[in-house]
């Protein structure tokens, strides 16, 4: 599998946003869209992590994410991470789930680990960063990460401080119902950050 570049992965994430969110509603609904919009059902099933290794998988005919009810009952947040993944993973690699042989968690655990650790880790980082992309659209994010820094202006010097990078990301996370950890990676592919050498994504 060839790793797409992050500016190509913005290029499917926007134009999936133009479609589906053409009232750029934040935080973006995006239960709803894959729910409503898509005719895909979420289906939760209780400790799926425990028992298959997995939060979340997508069926091959791409009409249903199945994930784990138990973890995501208790983080709301980790739950619209997950299902902006699934859909990047629909989005960018129709052809790769298309393959997998059942539409049943072992199959698709066996599918996904027999992958190669190369070509696995490329599969897992595009969906990560495609839905980063749809949560946390850039112009809205840059414009929030503005208003911060002119509310704070003493934030401007010291934005590779751990502990003004964390007060940030969460001020800024709220408004997009994500965790703090999305944004600060959003805000280094922007460039408003470095990457952290020990948290590189
Ligand atoms: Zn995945």
């Amino acid at each position: 599998m060839v790793q797409r570049s992050y500016e190509m992965l913005r290029r499917v994430a926007d134009k999936f946003l133009n479609e589906h969110n053409t009232e750029r509603v934040l935080p973006v609904p995006i239960e709803m869209i894959i729910d409503n919009k898509l005719g895909i059902n979420i289906v939760p099933i209780p400790e799926l992590a425990e028992v298959a290794g997995l939060e979340s998988f997508t069926w091959n005919n791409m009409d249903t994410i199945v994930v784990d009810g138990n973890i995501h009952k208790r983080y709301p947040q980790r739950l619209r991470f997950t299902l902006a993944h699934e859909l990047g993973h629909i989005l960018l690699h129709r052809e790769v789930i298309k393959k997998c042989p059942r539409n049943e968690m072992d199959s698709y655990a066996h599918y996904v680990s027999n992958m190669g650790e190369k070509e696995r880790q490329v599969f897992e980082n595009e969906a990560n960063n495609c839905a980063g992309l749809l949560l946390v659209p850039k112009k809205p994010l840059l414009e929030k990460y503005q208003q911060t820094l002119t509310m704070f202006p003493a934030l401007n010097d010291r934005t590779n401080d751990e502990t003004i990078r964390s007060y940030v990301s969460n001020w800024i996370a709220k408004d997009f119902d994500v965790t703090e950890r999305v944004v600060e990676i959003r805000l280094c592919f922007e460039r408003c950050w470095e990457f952290k050498k020990n948290k590189a994504p």
